[in-house]
């Protein structure tokens, strides 16, 4: 038995968590693809950068981010002063991963003529690289500003770049990156379940690949997804995105029913996230009791990532979502 775990065994973890995050004053952020128990006791649940933004209005002195890596930074970055703890720090992500700094700073040094507008899900130090970070619900609104000449290049997701390009029209130079947990998703799998319950509305995360996306009825964020289903008249959906935002829409939801799209072997589960389910509720617990692993931006990357994030919440009048995802085109 795993040393830490038997160290733990007896121990009431709900109520220890809640004990420290008072003792902390911290507040516990979850996102939505994390498994149930982290998302129900957390203080808010929800997309990347909305849960910095409400962590960053708080007077905690704690940010225990139950996510992944980059995350975590973007809280830090936000609040610089608020100490930042991850329960997993080896919790990262595909798409941070296929974009490095020193390649994507020798890629735009390559470009000079070109603006780069990255996805948040990538490091502090690439954000700090990049002229304007956009999210999924904020990029077209993004793009409809920028000049119809203006060079672009799009990272790090070669799947949500394109979704871009082919709604707005513009011709983007692609990174080419891409969530594992998206591409995983499988076609075939998913036209056998269309036909099996024809009527249910597919929504889709446009980090899926577009032979998904063709399928789907809406696309857009995490948030909009579940917007869109609360809205919806149907009772019946066909979920394309990370299968744990499921937990609140049948929260949300307990009359409709939600169906995770299938992976290449017809079981929805290989979809979820390996990185996010690396969080758990005991480590959860030794890291609001330790304070570590604490998140640390260098001041110049931070400054830097901080005036890229800025400029997306300047072009969207400071609505980063929820949602600006729409039906699609
Ligand atoms: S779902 Fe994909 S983009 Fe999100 S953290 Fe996991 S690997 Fe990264």
């Amino acid at each position: 038995m795993n040393a830490i775990v038997e160290n733990l065994i007896g121990l009431d973890l709900r109520a220890e968590i809640d004990r420290l995050r008072k003792e902390r004053n911290a507040v516990i952020l979850a996102h939505y693809y994390q498994a149930p128990e982290i998302q129900d006791l957390a203080d808010f649940v929800g997309d990347s950068l909305d849960l910095s933004r409400k962590a960053a209005a708080t007077d905690a002195d704690v940010i225990a981010f139950c996510g992944v890596r980059f995350m975590a930074e973007v809280a830090k970055i936000l609040s610089p002063e608020k100490t930042v703890i991850l329960p997993d720090m080896d919790a990262g992500c595909s798409l941070e991963d296929s974009c490095p700094p020193d390649q994507f700073a020798a890629f735009r040094a390559a470009h000079p003529d070109h603006l780069a507008l990255t996805y948040i899900n990538c490091s502090a130090a690439v954000k700090a690289h990049s002229d304007i970070i956009v999210t999924s619900s904020s990029a077209e609104t993004i793009l409809s500003q920028l000049p119809a000449d203006q060079k672009i290049i799009f990272a790090p997701d070669r799947h949500l770049g394109g979704y871009f390009a082919r709604k707005t029209g513009r011709d983007m130079l692609l990174w080419e990156g891409s969530c594992i947990v998206h591409e995983a998703f499988s076609e075939t799998e998913l036209l056998k379940l269309k036909a099996e319950y024809p009527g249910a509305p597919v929504a889709a995360h446009p980090e899926c690949p577009v032979h998904i996306l063709d399928h789907a009825d809406y696309v857009g964020s995490t948030r909009g997804i579940l917007d869109y289903v609360l809205a919806s008249d149907s009772d019946l959906f066909i979920i394309a995105t990370e299968p744990h935002i499921i937990h609140q829409m049948e929260k949300a939801a307990p009359h409709k029913t939600f169906i995770g799209a299938p992976g290449a072997d017809g079981n929805c589960n290989c979809n979820a996230c390996p990185y996010m389910a690396m969080n758990t509720l005991e480590k959860l617990y030794l890291a609001l009791r330790d304070l570590t692993p604490q998140i640390e931006v260098d001041e110049p990357t931070r400054v830097a990532a901080k005036r890229s994030l800025d400029r997306m919440l300047e072009m969207t009048g400071g609505v980063s979502g929820p949602d600006v995802g729409r039906p699609k085109l």
